[in-house]
């Protein structure tokens, strides 16, 4: 680091002058830029729920006929569930997982890794969902905040591993060898991953947009109010608008594959 010294001089009437003087370092042109640059960053957080991954033919617990239609919530999807009957919940994850592997990543989920890789600024996606199709169409800047189905997790040491297809009750935890393996997914009753990460998010986004999401499921459905009370512009796109839909500033409706690549498009070029 380079310094520099720095010299003020303040004349005060009827006191006189004074010098101001001190040592600073001396920042490069690109490391002033970068500040600037910095400061004037844009945020865009991105909500994404079951809407985004419906149209890759992954269902919800919506949808009649799939299947999770065949299933009560409270039978598969929390720890109560699991404790009850752990061979049950395995297979109704294995056939999640088998079913993700197969889907393919639509036109919303590129869209929104084009916005990241092309946006001059930050882009943060929180996904509800525990397929991997943001990943694989190239996000990066990605909080899976309910876990997902390519991770396995240990009950009682905590480690966390890459899940295979298959996982059943007997299946051992590679660090402390108990056989206490669940599927890496946050269970009703819960608390989210990456809260430290979503909470600061949403305080400095500039944009919160929400897609693809019912607004029934908390944290979640409260993060619009939140963005938008720390002065974010709020945005939704759905197919219908969400049970929180006073909290938004801007709506478009359509499916995601359809109104999401616009609304990048109109981003990326503004
Ligand atoms: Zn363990």
């Amino acid at each position: 680091m380079n310094w520099v010294r720095i010299t003020k001089h303040w004349k005060i009437p009827a006191i006189g002058s004074i010098y101001f003087s001190t040592l600073a370092p001396k920042l490069s042109f690109d490391f002033i830029r970068k500040i600037q640059r910095n400061y004037g960053m844009k945020k865009i957080v991105i909500l994404t729920g079951a809407g985004i991954s419906a149209e890759s033919g992954l269902g919800t617990f919506r949808d009649e006929g799939g299947l999770w239609a065949k299933h009560r919530i409270e039978d598969v999807a929390t720890p109560e569930a699991f404790a009850r009957d752990p061979a049950l919940v395995h297979r109704f994850y294995n056939t999640r997982r088998a079913q993700a592997v197969q889907a393919q990543p639509n036109a919303a989920h590129l869209a929104l890794a084009r916005l990241e890789a092309g946006f001059d600024g930050d882009v943060l996606i929180i996904t509800q969902n525990v397929d991997d199709l943001h990943d694989r169409a190239g996000s990066r800047n990605v909080v899976q905040m309910h876990g997902a189905l390519t991770g396995a997790l240990c009950q009682v040491c905590g480690f966390r591993w890459k899940a295979p297809m298959e996982m059943r009750p007997s299946d051992t935890c590679p660090a402390c060898k108990k056989q206490t393996t669940r599927p890496d997914i946050v269970w009703f009753g819960e608390v989210p991953y990456g809260m430290s990460v979503i909470d600061p998010a949403l305080a400095s986004a500039d944009i919160f947009a929400s897609i693809g999401t019912s607004g029934q499921v908390y944290p979640a459905a409260a993060y619009a109010q939140h963005a938008r009370r720390m002065g974010a512009r709020t945005v939704e796109l759905n197919l219908e608008p969400s049970a929180n839909a006073r909290d938004f500033d801007q709506r478009f409706l359509g499916p995601a594959s359809e109104i999401v690549p616009r609304w990048v498009d109109d981003l990326l070029t503004a």
